[in-house]
């Protein structure tokens, strides 16, 4: 478990500061109040709710269970449910739909701006350099009408030694915002390279916090394990995204894998669980994982969400056996992010891991549109050129046996 702080801005006495002045107001001298911190452990704690694990070497505790990115369709219904139940770090960033998700979160603490002192507040900047961080931070206040972020995340790191570089200067970034008091804690978002990119970040003392994709496919890898350590090492906080690894093609082998599937759901069936809450569970085993950012549109979904973190029996080795044979048969209809493998066989001529992800939220996630905008961003050339390139030799060294060719054919055509 990773040391906690005692500074004097710790989030107990922020949270004890912030709580009394509502969402958008600023910060009065620290030690005035205790109200909102007893209230964010009441209802982080009481009985039916969400359990909490510290937030790496920080002095917070997160529930478990975090509500992620969803709130360009969440009504304030919904969200007033997720407080009760205890899901009190709500995850969003300034391009998720176009600014609204976080105009829904400012929509929120407009009308219960006592509310604001009870979420560990996320959000990310998907710009590439530290001027621009600030002008997203300061919109982002503006649209979720509040003074402070809790978290605030660079967004989708490919390579994290760049942050170092003067041209991102982050350290720095991060030293004055956090003086400022617009963030509490800083970090960033990844989906690729990951491995490499926590063990780095486990070297810089100026990371407090990762959102990574983690789930039951990606931790069987030993190099995934040994970054995990890394950074639990280091006391950095880890909150765990894209838990459910869906596979998102392969109704060819449907049958071949409905044997393997029912043999997992009956066996989940016996003790009341879903195959998505077994997956929430195998990552919630993971003790070093603070926290699930899990997309919960309605109700239904986060109350199973919640009946699963706050049922605290474990995944059995049966239960565990089972959920590896499915990712073993499953692996390659799921694209690990793995980036360096596959695209050097291309000359990185197209961001392999990148459309594989974009297709993942058309297929998967029922985004198309948001899949689109992404794929567009992409240069004209990677664009044109990836039906056309030969991937053999990169599916030869794809971990997962991922049909690379096909699906990049699939996307040229699907996400156009
Ligand atoms: S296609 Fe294969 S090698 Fe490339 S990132 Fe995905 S899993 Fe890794």
């Amino acid at each position: 478990m990773a040391k906690r702080k005692t500074s004097s801005l710790s989030r107990r006495n922020f949270l004890k500061t912030a709580g009394a002045f509502g969402a958008g107001s600023m910060l009065p001298p620290l030690n005035s109040l205790t109200a909102a911190r007893t209230q964010f452990e009441s209802t982080a704690t009481r009985s039916n709710a969400v359990p909490i694990r510290p937030f790496g070497k920080t002095d917070v505790d997160v529930p478990i269970l975090g509500l992620g990115e969803a709130f360009g369709c969440t009504s304030n219904l919904l969200l007033n449910q997720a407080i009760k139940m205890g899901v009190c770090l709500w995850d969003t960033a300034a391009a998720y739909a176009g600014g609204n998700s976080e105009r829904a979160i400012g929509k929120y603490f407009s009308q219960f701006p006592a509310d604001r002192p009870k979420i560990f507040l996320v959000t990310k900047s998907s710009a590439t350099c530290a001027n621009l961080w600030s002008k997203d931070l300061a919109k982002s206040l503006e649209r979720m009408n509040t003074s402070y972020v809790d978290l605030f995340l660079i967004q989708l790191v490919c390579e994290a030694e760049n942050l170092g570089s003067p041209a991102e200067n982050a350290e720095l970034w991060a030293a004055k915002a956090k003086s400022e008091k617009k963030i509490r804690f800083f970090g960033f978002s990844t989906h690729k390279h990951m491995e490499k990119n926590l063990v780095h970040a486990s070297k810089l003392d100026w990371i407090d916090g990762i959102m990574f994709s983690y789930n039951f496919r990606v931790m069987r890898s030993a190099n995934m394990q040994a970054a995990v350590d890394a950074c639990t090492k280091a006391g950095i906080g880890l909150i765990a995204i894209k838990t459910q690894a869906a596979r998102w093609y392969g109704q060819s082998n449907k049958d071949a894998l409905d044997a393997n599937e029912k043999a997992l759901l009956n066996q989940l069936l016996k003790k009341g669980l879903t195959i998505e809450q077994a997956k929430l569970k195998a990552v919630w085993d993971d003790r070093r994982i603070a926290s699930i950012a899990s997309i919960m549109k309605n109700m239904t979904i986060l109350q199973a969400n919640v009946a699963a973190a706050a049922d605290n029996r474990k995944l059995s080795m049966r239960d565990k056996q089972l959920l590896d044979q499915y990712a073993r048969r499953t692996a390659a209809f799921y694209c690990a992010g793995c980036a360096s493998i596959c695209e050097a066989e291309i000359n990185n001529e197209v961001p392999i891991s990148d459309v594989m992800r974009f297709l993942m939220y058309a297929r998967c996630y029922g985004d198309l549109a948001g899949a689109k905008t992404q794929f567009n961003d992409l240069s004209s050339n990677a664009r044109e050129r990836m039906a056309y390139i030969d991937y053999k030799k990169a599916e030869q060294k794809c971990p997962q046996g991922m049909h690379i060719g096909r699906l990049m054919q699939e996307a040229a055509t699907e996400l156009a």
